[in-house]
């Protein structure tokens, strides 16, 4: 599983115009504490691409 470095994820926030939230790690995906969409994460980078974002989720696998 890729893991994403506290220090990144401290200046990682969601790219979404109106949250700019920040985000944690779950599993392979970072999930916005805000808006909840689930970026992908690929080769150990985090695709921080609305439209490549997944949904909230009621709840988490
Ligand atoms: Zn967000």
């Amino acid at each position: 599983m890729p893991t994403i470095s506290p220090e990144l994820l401290e200046i990682l926030v969601c790219p979404v115009s109106d949250c700019r939230a920040k985000l944690e790690q779950h599993g392979d995906r970072l999930v916005c504490t805000r808006c909840g969409l689930r970026y992908p994460i690929e080769q150990a980078w985090p695709v921080l691409i609305p439209e490549l974002a997944e949904p909230p989720q009621d709840r988490e696998a």
